[in-house]
């Protein structure tokens, strides 16, 4: 009798893809260790949650609100980003997160053996989508582990189609400046899609950072990716968004299944829109404590990559992995990048001020114990 061989099965691109690898969640480290507290700093969300109007939002939809398929165009959510954007509705294109918007993107625009370009510490999904729908990844070497605009329309090859551009980068926290993505935009290949992700977006008080959807207009080939995971606190409820020419988005569209968002994800994302104050208030803690933490670790010797996200990354002078297991034993969770080939650093996402001053009270701690050195 013939025997099964289901791994076979596997494209050529699934069969050695390894899934992406999330931060560790606070639940399973509580079981492992016997812990009753946990802090996670792990995937960059928003420490102070939602907006309250959020879930006093969702409190009151009803069951016959969730007995119903969601509206399949969002409608609604839309319309609320096209006002607050300034851009028509029938720029924007509504996904299951911004990773479903970057896979979308991908699946309307790459065949197997197209190119996909992106820089040396990307955002681990871009490598994933490129392997995964069998394209070629074109990686562009980073400078101080910053995009670098010359590196990357090298790295733009005749079989390119798409280029992903995290701005700011994930894990690096580094950004490209305005005059880079227009050299880029200038110099490419009309038909090469740029797809900015900005993720971080709300995050960016830096002069010189891109008005991507202002760019819109003069390089219809611009594609803008934003997302409810990050500043509005949203990433268990899966909302991200791209803005991009009525013609791609018509594109997009065709592949994106009719109801990839939820109603509670659709309402909620409104919700929270509309509470810019709690952006502000997000966003003003962020980045004093990304300055007090910043400021702390340099005192204990240690580099910081500069970072204008929610996040900071830190070298240390042995594998970044060791301290991280270090630290989970005292209910602590970074974020190794041993997966980004930078096996020395941990990323840090920044959390409550009490969350940030016990992780620098035990790194110290580490430090004091001749731990955090090798
Ligand atoms: C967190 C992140 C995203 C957001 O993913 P969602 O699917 O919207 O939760 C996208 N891009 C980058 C670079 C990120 O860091």
């Amino acid at each position: 009798m013939q025997k099964y061989n289901l791994k076979k099965l596997a494209t050529s691109g699934v069969a050695d893809l390894i899934p992406y690898q999330p931060g560790l969640a606070a639940q399973q480290l509580m079981r492992q260790y016997q812990l009753t507290h946990v802090i996670k700093l792990a995937s960059n969300e928003n420490p102070l949650g939602p907006s309250p109007l959020v879930t006093e939002r969702l409190q009151q939809i009803s069951p016959q609100h969730i007995a119903r398929y969601p509206e399949s165009n969002a409608n609604d959510l839309k319309n609320s980003l096209s006002d607050a954007l300034s851009v028509s509705a029938n720029h924007i294109t509504i996904g299951n997160g911004s990773n479903e918007i970057l896979e979308i993107i991908a699946r309307a625009l790459i065949t197997e053996g197209d190119g996909i370009t992106f820089s040396q510490y990307g955002f681990a999904v871009y490598p994933l989508i490129a392997q995964a729908m069998g394209a070629r990844a074109h990686i562009a070497p980073a400078e101080n582990f910053a995009h670098n605009s010359r590196a990357l329309i090298e790295a733009i090859k005749p079989n390119t189609k798409i280029v992903f551009i995290a701005n700011p980068n994930n894990p690096t926290g580094t950004w490209l400046h305005q005059d880079d993505l227009i050299q880029i935009l200038e110099r490419i290949n009309k038909e090469v899609v740029v797809v900015m992700d900005e993720a971080y977006y709300d995050f960016v008080q830096v002069s010189g950072y891109p008005d991507s959807i202002a760019l819109l207009k003069a390089y219809p080939n611009l594609v803008v990716v934003r997302t409810f995971s990050k500043a509005y606190g949203l990433a268990g409820l899966r909302v991200g968004y791209a803005i991009a020419h009525p013609e791609l988005t018509d594109l997009f569209n065709r592949v994106r299944q009719p109801f990839n968002s939820n109603v509670f994800a659709l309402i909620a994302a409104e919700t929270a829109l509309a509470d810019q104050e709690h952006i502000a208030k997000s966003v003003q803690l962020v980045i004093q404590e990304r300055d007090k933490i910043t400021t702390a670790l340099n005192a204990l010797g240690l580099i910081v990559i500069p970072s204008i996200g929610n996040f900071v990354t830190v070298a240390f002078s042995k594998p970044g992995r060791e301290i991280y297991e270090q630290l989970l034993q005292r209910g602590l969770i970074l974020r190794p990048l041993d997966n980004y080939n930078m096996r020395d650093y941990l990323r840090i996402s920044i959390g409550l001020p009490q969350e940030n001053d016990t992780l620098l009270t035990v790194l110290s701690e580490l430090k004091y114990q001749g731990m955090l050195s090798g």
